[in-house]
């Protein structure tokens, strides 16, 4: 299963933030979404980095509430790790457990075109694992 296929289910949408936007408008961006993580973009929808809740968690626990009037770029990682619609799912699992996140936007020809979560992939393998027992099942049935 490839990144274009999850997103087919999933569409294409990601909630996006400038570097110049406030911690308090992301932190309300992450509550109204119901998502763990915002990827920040330019105008032009470059990607320039991306925050999520642990990100805000460290940065209020050193900054305390003068944190919330800081601009993401203060508190967001900018080196993303991105991926390609051509990518598997497992070449996905392989980055989010070496890199530790739970998030890769993905992206082509320079522009943002979809993000893949930890819950996406998940989502994925449990069908698979589901799919393979109703065929395991119909093989033993008809043997
Ligand atoms: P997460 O597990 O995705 O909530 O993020 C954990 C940490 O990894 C945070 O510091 C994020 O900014 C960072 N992070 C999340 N996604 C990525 C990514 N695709 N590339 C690089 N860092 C990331």
């Amino acid at each position: 299963m490839s990144v274009a296929n999850i997103l087919k289910f999933k569409g294409t949408n990601v909630v996006t933030v400038q570097p110049s936007q406030s911690i308090r408008d992301a932190v309300d961006v992450l509550a109204k979404h119901r998502i763990g993580a915002v990827v920040v973009t330019n105008e032009a929808g470059a990607v320039k980095g991306v925050l999520s809740e642990r990100d805000v968690v460290r940065h209020l626990a050193q900054e305390s509430n003068a944190g919330f009037d800081q601009p993401v770029s203060r508190a967001m990682t900018e080196r993303v790790v991105t991926c390609g619609l051509h990518d598997s799912i497992e070449e996905i699992m392989e980055m989010m457990t070496r890199g530790r996140f739970r998030h890769v936007p993905v992206v082509e020809d320079d522009r943002l075109v979809g993000i893949v979560s930890i819950g996406d992939v998940v989502r994925r393998k449990i069908e698979a694992a589901e799919l393979e027992v109703v065929a395991m099942r119909e093989y033993i049935a008809t043997g």
